[in-house]
């Protein structure tokens, strides 16, 4: 099986169908929306790896889609667009599209946009596996992930399983802020509100253990009903 998930944002049934029976026949996991607003609630909730999405959707613009997501992800989102919509496209590109399809298009021409999309996230990964095996630095924080442990300023942190699990998770998406369901998802497998509550708690804690309340700096920025963003933090403090 094919560990890509892929959501597909389609509301004309026959197309969406199309995709989804191609993306089946070659293994990859895939979601479905047939609206922005299920684009937006399934992009945030399982973070895929890559979005399909079609410009012109009944209830909000392609465009404002790719624009809310790139608040939070830089996710890859290929933009499909019937020829009408060229305009459309080059709005979309430019708000943060990575590629884009035309209908009417071939599912080889679907499955090459996506294997191009893959070398590309594939490449990214192996810099952060290397990274994942070695040290972590930000501002006066180090992980060491061999040893599992966490300093501030060469003094170890002490931090409970969550809580580490908590920090190294948001350490490795340095920069991106991560939704609380995509935290919940990744720390407890699954995204229940009393989850959610609970992760104020640890989020809370670890802030309390990693940020001095004398310093102005804050290494945890938190957004409010979206979730929480791990900040490069200048050495000096
Ligand atoms: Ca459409």
């Amino acid at each position: 099986m094919n560990k890509f998930q892929i959501l597909v944002v389609e509301d004309d049934p026959p197309i969406r169908n199309l995709i989804a029976t191609t993306l089946k026949t070659h293994e990859y996991k895939y979601l479905l929306a047939k609206n922005g607003e299920e684009a937006i609630l399934q992009a945030s909730s399982y973070n895929p790896d890559v979005v399909f999405l079609d410009l012109g959707l009944p209830d909000i613009d392609g465009v404002e889609i790719i624009k809310k997501i790139r608040e939070w992800s830089n996710m890859p989102i290929i933009v499909i667009s019937a020829r009408s919509e060229d305009e459309d496209k080059i709005e979309a590109l430019d708000a943060g599209a990575d590629d884009y399809l035309t209908k009417p298009f071939s599912v080889e021409e679907l499955l090459a946009r996506l294997r191009v999309m893959q070398r590309r996230i594939a490449l990214l990964k192996s810099d952060s596996d290397i990274n994942e095996k070695s040290v972590y630095t930000n501002g006066k924080l180090r992980i060491d992930y061999a040893a599992g442990c966490a300093y501030k300023a060469d003094e170890e942190l002490k931090l409970t399983p969550i809580e580490y699990k908590l920090l190294c998770l948001l350490a490795q998406n340095t920069g991106k802020v991560l939704t609380h369901k995509y935290i919940t998802q990744k720390i407890w497998g699954s995204a229940w509100d009393s989850n959610v509550a609970s992760l104020r708690v640890f989020m809370a804690t670890l802030r309390k253990k990693l940020e001095d309340e004398k310093a102005s700096v804050s290494y945890i920025q938190t957004h409010v009903g979206i979730g929480y963003r791990m900040l490069k933090v200048d050495v000096k403090e």
